[in-house]
Formats: C-alpha cells, sequence, structure tokens
C-alpha cells in the first residue's frame, strides 16, 4: 500500500515517509494494525503488513506493476481536479479501492486489478458498489510480452472469467468491452466483443489512446474499435471449420439430432444466415450458429411471426437450461435485446422483413444450401453484410 496512518491519524504517502518519517510507526487504515514502511533501491517505497499478520481488506503483495499503475490513475485523475482518494478505506463496504472519486457523479472507484481474482469476487464487489451508488472502473494491466490472459491484438479474445464478468457497456454503442492500461505506453486500451464465436472464444477489436487525450468521461464512452479485413477473414476460417465437421460435437449433440430429426440435414450444414457473432450475444455461451439457426427454423416455418412469440420460445429454451448466460453487472443482457439485433442483421441481409411494426416474415429462399460447396459461397456473400452491420453499429 502507498498510505499509511501515522501515530497522530494522519494519512502519508509512503514516499513521503522515506523521506521525512523514517522512524516513526505507521498503521493500517483499514484495520489498524502496525506496517512497515519498506524501501529499496528498484521498487518505489511502500508500506507493508508485518509477517503473518493478516489484512483481510488489504491483500499483499504488491507489484511494482500495480504501484505504478494505481499512481498513474492517480496523476491521471488528479489532473482532471477530480480529487481523487489513493487506497481510501470504505469502511461500510469494507472495500479499499486503488483510486476513490467521491467529486465524480457517481462516485467512481478505480480497481487497478493485476493479480488474478475469482469470477465471484469480481462480480460481488462490483454488485457492493453499485449498491451503494459507486461506479465501478475495472482495469487490467497489459502485458504484451507475457502470452497468457494478454490482450493482444488479435481478432479473437481469449479472456478470462473475470475479465467476462467486468465487461461494460459503452454509454452509446450496443457493445461491451473492457479497459486496459499500458503503463509503459500510458494508454488505455478498450477491448471491445463482437461477439461469441464458439462457446470459448470471441471476436475482438480495440481502440487506443494515450491518457493525456482522455478524460475520465470517456471511460464510459470510448473511442469506437474497426472492423477489419481480418475480422472477415477469421470469421470465415471458423465458418469453414464447422462445415468440415470440426465442431466440438460434444456440446452440440442435442443440437446435431434436432437438426436430423426436423430437416434431415448433418450438422455442417447449417443455414448460411446463421453463425453469425453480434456484440450482445457475448454474455450467452450458446454458440451463434446453434441458437441461430434455431430462431430462424420458427420464424421459417409460419408465414409471419412476432417478436413477442420468438422471446416467448427462447424463454422455454432457457426454462431448459439450453441457454446459458453469465451474469454481466456493468452490462446486462436480455436475450430480447440480442433477438432484436439479429433480427437487424437478417433485415440487411434482406432474409426478413417487416409485415407491419410487430411482425416480420422469412424472405429467403431455402433455410440450407444444397450442398457444402453452395454453402461456403452462401457464407462469402453474407459476410460482407454483417461486416457493414457492424461497422455501423460501432460508429
Ligand atoms: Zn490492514
Amino acid at each position: 500500500m502507498l498510505i499509511a496512518q501515522t501515530n497522530h491519524k494522519k494519512l502519508m504517502f509512503a514516499d513521503t515517509a522515506a523521506v521525512k518519517a523514517r522512524d516513526q510507526m505507521f498503521y493500517c487504515p483499514a484495520c489498524a494494525q502496525r506496517v512497515q514502511l519498506k524501501t529499496g533501491q528498484v521498487i518505489r517505497p511502500y508500506f507493508a503488513h508485518l509477517p503473518r499478520q493478516a489484512c483481510h481488506i488489504f491483500t499483499e503483495p504488491e507489484t511494482e506493476e500495480h504501484i505504478h499503475g494505481k499512481l498513474l490513475l492517480y496523476d491521471w485523475l488528479n489532473k482532471q481536479r477530480l480529487a481523487p482518494e489513493l487506497e481510501r478505506y470504505l469502511p461500510t463496504l469494507k472495500q479499499r479501492p486503488d483510486v476513490f472519486c467521491a467529486t465524480t457523479s457517481p462516485p467512481s472507484a478505480f480497481e487497478f486489478q493485476c493479480a488474478a481474482i475469482s469470477e465471484e469476487e469480481l462480480r460481488f464487489r462490483t454488485i457492493q458498489y453499485m449498491k451503494s451508488g459507486i461506479q465501478p472502473y475495472w482495469i487490467f494491466p497489459v502485458r504484451k510480452a507475457v502470452q497468457t490472459n494478454a490482450v493482444q491484438l488479435s481478432p479473437m479474445a481469449s479472456m478470462t472469467s473475470y475479465e467476462h464478468s467486468s465487461l461494460r457497456r459503452h454509454s452509446r454503442l450496443n457493445s461491451s468491452y473492457n479497459i486496459y492500461l499500458d503503463i509503459k505506453q500510458n494508454s488505455f486500451y478498450f477491448r471491445y466483443l463482437l461477439g461469441r464465436v464458439s462457446s470459448q472464444k470471441c471476436l475482438q477489436a480495440f481502440s487506443i489512446s494515450e491518457l493525456r487525450h482522455m478524460s475520465y468521461f470517456y471511460l464510459s464512452e470510448p473511442p469506437k474499435p474497426t472492423i477489419e479485413n481480418r475480422h472477415v477473414v477469421v470469421l470465415m476460417q471458423i465458418k469453414k471449420r464447422q462445415r468440415y465437421g470440426r465442431i466440438n460435437r460434444h456440446h452440440e449433440v442435442n443440437f446435431q439430432q434436432y437438426l436430423a430429426a426436423q430437416f434431415k440435414q448433418p450438422l455442417t450444414m447449417y443455414p448460411s444466415a446463421a453463425g453469425w457473432p453480434l456484440p450482445l450475444a457475448t454474455s450467452f455461451f450458446n454458440p451463434s450458429y446453434v441458437w441461430q439457426t434455431l430462431l430462424l427454423s420458427q420464424v421459417k416455418k409460419q408465414s409471419s411471426v412476432s417478436f413477442h412469440e420468438l422471446t416467448k420460445s427462447f424463454r422455454q429454451l432457457q426454462a431448459q437450461e439450453l441457454w446459458q448466460s453469465r451474469s454481466q453487472p456493468l452490462a446486462p443482457v436480455t436475450f430480447e435485446d440480442l433477438l432484436q439485433q439479429y433480427k437487424e442483421l437478417l433485415q440487411q441481409m434482406h432474409l426478413v422483413s417487416h409485415t407491419d411494426q410487430k411482425v416480420f416474415s422469412w424472405q429467403g429462399d431455402e433455410l440450407f444450401s444444397t450442398h457444402l460447396d453452395q454453402a461456403f459461397y452462401d457464407d462469402q456473400q453474407l459476410v460482407q453484410v454483417w461486416k457493414n452491420y457492424m461497422t455501423r453499429l460501432l460508429s
């Protein structure tokens, strides 16, 4: 920790203590136990609990990366005259955010999360903050050199479950993102999830902004990312893999049976109109080619269908636990929102159109292509419409 209490109950920075008050006694502002001032050649001064004195509020050890990052955030907020407080202890919540700002509306807590944290703990702390009217910002380090869990500028996202749980909704765009801090380049990275392509993987895109060019306000409305050709390339590779049968059949065995029974179609021939990543789909585990095929078969079966009927049949799937979602307290998604997004994409593809405001119907030809080559061709035709739709969605 960077701040401790003196004998006179005053808060003091470790930097200051190292220069002026080396021989004083210091105490943890959260648990009131003795702490030691630590100084060294490489790491800047900090306070640490005495060995074997557990502090439940302030967990250690503290890394140079964490210290550097929270000071960077503190300085950044301080320059904006937001009166940030470093490591302020919030007794009612028993939490101690790295930086707290009481002056923002609502008050904000900034957590520079360098160590792994369980999904449950992150969610619990997020909900606690929100219940007290505090907006939490989970910020993760950019670790380019490290392969595991790194934010790589690859079109495919590999994320930890706690990164998923900390996703936030852009205040204008119908899309979710995470915040990363590059302490070497003094920049924020915003990682947008473009949609789920399998039960494990999502497509992603980034925007990057230097701290000095950004105000606090833009953490809720960061710069938009660009949808590039490499997103299209990767997406087509995935579709190809699926059509050649390299699908995780263990998870999709029910779906396989459904296609065979209802349409006499193998899994690899799923409709070209299905399998499209959508930003709101990232909080649902179900692969897009599965739920989109189920939805399309409902629409196709009837001459016209209302949105209400569709959501009702999806509620039934949810009740059968065929539809699994992940809780994202900062970016809640209902499947009504998601269906809406998919319906818009299908309209762009000229596959459905509205017969009146609430009712729409299938406009395309057959749901299934006649053979595999045809399916590849149809995927290729539709991928540009998907790209255009995504570009519009994120602009
Ligand atoms: Zn303590």
